[in-house]
């Protein structure tokens, strides 16, 4: 049994594609554990994403992240936890590959991403890499009471 954190980035939303992404997502058949609306300070920002520190779009990656090149509706994001069988890998291949020029159009980041001018892959949706960065993500975005399992779960 996995957990992943899936992020709806506010390109995302702002595109209104909460239900699509959803629905889509419900093919892998998973449990929805945990869910929230979350504003990403610049610190959650930089930590979520830490390991692309060094790259030249790290700046412009995390005004995208934050929503502030998407307006004053639109600085958030909605945080999910999916659990269940090789939720991860289920989900990454349902969310499609980072670059949404690469992505099978099927993909969510496939069919809804695109490149901005200023190289930046405005790709929709955040999910977990690999089990480690799974639990990385979720202990940062979540505390441990806003996760519902189920008691024969645990
Ligand atoms: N990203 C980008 N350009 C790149 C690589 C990544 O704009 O060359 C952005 C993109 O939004 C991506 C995020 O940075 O989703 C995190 O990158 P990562 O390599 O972790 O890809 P992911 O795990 O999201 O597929
Ligand atoms: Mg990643």
């Amino acid at each position: 049994m996995e957990k992943t954190l899936v992020l709806i980035k506010p390109d995302g939303l702002q595109k209104s594609l909460t239900g699509n992404i959803l629905t889509k997502l419900s093919e892998a058949k998973l449990e929805i554990v945990g869910a929230k609306v979350v504003r990403v300070s610049r610190d959650l920002a930089e930590k979520h994403y830490q390991h692309l520190k060094d790259k030249p779009f790290f700046e412009e990656l995390l005004k995208y992240f934050q929503g502030k090149l998407h307006g004053p509706h639109f600085e958030r994001v909605l945080a999910l936890v999916y659990q269940g069988e090789d939720a991860i890998n289920r989900v990454r291949k349902i969310a499609g590959a980072t670059n949404p020029e690469e992505a099978d159009p099927t993909t969510i980041r496939g069919a809804y991403g695109r490149i901005t001018t200023k190289g930046v892959f405005e790709n929709v949706i955040h999910a977990s890499s690999d089990p480690k960065n799974a639990q990385r993500e979720i202990d940062l975005w979540f505390k441990p009471e806003e996760i519902v399992i189920c008691p024969e779960d645990k």
